[in-house]
């Protein structure tokens, strides 16, 4: 295509991870011309971007794929309960393959600009390299977890050495032999980076702003009587993870804590820890996330964990958490992270005592002194949720930009699918949406592809040029988020879902709290009563 022309479809989809993927094949399936649009060179999204050592997905195999083909669901072997970046990486390439999904994507093109045309009623793209993509309808598959965070620290362009971001990380891998390693960041990323690297560098230094709570992983292989055992479940499970908190497999406990004995609960952790998941997070106890007292119940008994196998009672203490409760942020599963700290070649700086201050030729200064390295891994998160999205200039009706509208109002969207003011505009995992963070990406991501998709359908087949929500119902929405998140701990607690982790980020919980479950309800029940929250031009 050459650099001025101008293509034209039903719908373009931005993104090509594992949700763009989905939205492409199911508008595909319904007749529609798509043409997706991807930056990276190939797909897979997230799973192409984090190629870090130890990248790892934390919900089990099973629930993390498609469901819309049992011929898929029959061809494809997971290798283990837990499987590594670089088998997620090769299932949605056996999935683009599998449904010639390639042919209606282009890659190497970042979107810069999505314009609304009021008088066509469509939207003119803009890509980097300045080619032009025109459609009725947008869908936004940009990834709640893709835009790069990084620290502002003083001197990083003086730093010799080499550093990387874990949300980019080179495809050719790095070899760490002989090399004095930083680690900023201590998050699900950091965990999996340190625990990975820490045998193979000479040393390696972490630097660490806030402990994290993190579970042992048990993660056992997958052989072909596991994965015939898992397909006579499949059914089951693929109307389970519909019906559930967080879209996995399994739900918030139905007994009380405070119908419990001390021996009782104390059982019942152990039970639910041993699983080796998250269903700790959420199968044990569902008052933590509301219930203080619950909540430093389990808090204390996950720190206990940690002092058992730090051997430095000084160091376990600046491992274990403080001022935050369990579960509060996002809780990672690990595999021998704590104990990489027992190491002769590992060093934790806590940089609450010690603050990094900059940069230097050779290394890294805090107020205690320098630290030289050869390589400094960011592991410092992302612009969760409105990054990808407001890093796009995206203007809707009377040129209103998104990232403006955004700005003044706060985020405003519509069941986390559309906004007022965008018409024919819809989003994936985008905030206000459980999606945003607290459901099994795969589950929330299919769901909402799916609504989008029957809603584009139904808005062609009435004749509509476009589509978008009331601004009250967009206000309602907003509001019935706001009043489940303020009734749980979580905004208690500074971490990417409270938008904290970003300077001038406004303080409001990302993700719809309500539960996918009935979030899909919610989306169903719109549909069943013909969009009549939305108004049609
Ligand atoms: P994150 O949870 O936001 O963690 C970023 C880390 O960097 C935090 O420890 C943060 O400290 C630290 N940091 C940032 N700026 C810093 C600074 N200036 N000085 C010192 N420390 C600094 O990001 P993430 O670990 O990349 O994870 C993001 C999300 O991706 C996860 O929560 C999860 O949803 C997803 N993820 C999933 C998997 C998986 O499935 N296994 C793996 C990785 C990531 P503070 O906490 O003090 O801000």
């Amino acid at each position: 295509m050459s650099s001025s022309s101008s293509s034209s479809f039903d719908v373009l989809v931005v993104g090509a991870g594992l949700s763009g993927l989905y939205q492409l094949h199911q508008l595909r399936e319904r007749g529609l011309r798509v043409r997706g649009l991807e930056a990276g060179t190939d797909v897979a999204g997230t799973w192409y971007w984090n190629r870090y050592p130890g990248a790892r997905c934390d919900s089990t195999a099973e629930c993390y794929q498609y469901w819309f083909s049992d011929e898929l669901l029959n061809e494809w072997n997971w290798s283990e309960r837990y499987p590594a970046q670089a088998e997620t990486e090769r299932y949605l390439n056996y999935v683009a393959d599998k449904f010639d999904l390639r042919r209606d994507i282009q890659f190497n093109t970042r979107v810069s600009a999505a314009d609304f045309v009021a008088a066509t009623g469509r939207w003119t793209l803009t890509t980097q390299t300045g080619e032009h993509f025109d459609a009725q309808f947008l869908v936004l598959a940009t990834g709640g977890l893709s835009t790069p965070a990084l620290p502002s620290i003083a001197g990083f362009e003086t730093f010799q050495g080499s550093s990387f971001h874990t949300g980019r990380w080179p495809h050719e891998g790095l070899d760490f032999t002989g090399k004095r390693v930083g680690v900023i960041g201590t998050g699900a990323t950091g965990i999996q980076v340190i625990q990975t690297i820490a045998p193979q560098v000479e040393h390696l230094t972490v630097f660490q702003r806030t402990a994290t709570y993190a579970i042992p992983m048990r993660n056992p292989e997958y052989d072909a009587a596991r994965m015939a055992e898992l397909r006579q479940s499949y059914p089951a499970m693929k109307e389970l993870v519909h019906n559930t908190f967080t879209g996995n497999d399994y739900d918030f406990g139905t007994v009380l804590f405070s119908d419990l004995t001390p021996a009782e609960r104390e059982e019942r952790l152990w039970t639910y820890w041993r699983d080796g998941s998250l269903k700790f997070w959420v199968g044990a106890f569902g008052e933590l996330f509301a219930d203080q007292t619950v909540n430093d119940y389990v808090s204390d008994f996950v720190r206990a964990r940690i002092r058992e196998r730090v051997q430095d009672p000084q160091l376990a203490a600046k491992l274990s958490p403080k001022d935050y409760g369990f579960g509060t942020r996002r809780v990672p599963l690990e595999s021998g992270y704590f104990e990489t700290f027992n190491r002769a070649n590992v060093t934790l700086v806590d940089t609450t005592e010690t603050p990094l201050e900059c940069f230097t030729a050779t290394g890294i200064k805090t107020r205690a002194g320098e630290h030289a390295l050869d390589v400094m891994i960011f592991a410092t998160g992302f612009d969760a949720g409105t990054g990808a999205l407001t890093a796009i200039d995206i203007r809707g009706r009377e040129g209103l930009l998104l990232r403006a509208a955004w700005a003044q109002d706060g985020v405003r969207a519509w069941l986390g699918l559309q906004v007022h003011g965008f018409p024919n505009m819809f989003m994936i995992m985008a905030p206000l949406s459980p999606a945003a963070a607290f459901c099994n990406v795969p589950t929330c991501s299919q769901q909402q592809a799916d609504w989008i998709a029957n809603c584009i359908t139904h808005t062609r087949a009435q004749g509509s040029k476009s589509i978008e929500p009331s601004a009250q119902a967009e206000a309602a929405w907003g509001e019935h988020h706001d009043e489940l998140a303020n009734a749980t701990l979580v905004p208690k607690t500074k971490s990417w879902y409270m938008g904290t982790n970003i300077a001038g980020k406004p303080r409001r919980l990302l993700a719809y709290v309500g539960g996918a479950s009935t979030y899909r309800h919610a989306c169903d029940k719109v549909a069943a009563e013909g969009y009549r929250d939305s108004v049609f031009s």
